[in-house]
């Protein structure tokens, strides 16, 4: 199983995480934000799956959009891939697959 990780950027003093490159840190206004790596391992706080989408992701419905709490503490919103033979719930483990031009994809562990 291929394990990627996820970029996330992280406050140099307080260590607050962001989801994209800050000039200040949003907490302590530090103004050195460093990219990290981050597990990639999440829990699935909420989904839903999208049938009638915005014209720049025509032809690729029904997709899956998940709010997702990362290990560290961080939430995403992100693609969600369920398998055929799966079923999304609340509270199912969750990890990073790639990034897309559209943003992250995760997918049921
Ligand atoms: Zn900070």
């Amino acid at each position: 199983m291929r394990m990627a990780a996820f970029e996330a950027f992280a406050c140099d003093r307080c260590k607050c995480l962001a989801v994209r490159p800050l000039s200040r840190c949003r907490r302590c206004e530090a103004s050195t934000v460093l990219s990290t790596n981050l597990s990639g391992r999440g829990t699935l706080t909420s989904f839903t799956t999208i049938r009638v989408p915005p014209t720049v992701f025509l032809g690729q419905e029904p997709y899956d959009i998940a709010v997702i709490d990362l290990d560290e503490g961080l939430r995403v919103t992100a693609r969600l891939t369920v398998p055929e033979e799966r079923e999304a719930m609340i509270g199912d483990p969750v990890i990073f697959h790639e990034m897309r031009p559209y943003g992250p994809v995760f997918r049921l562990v």
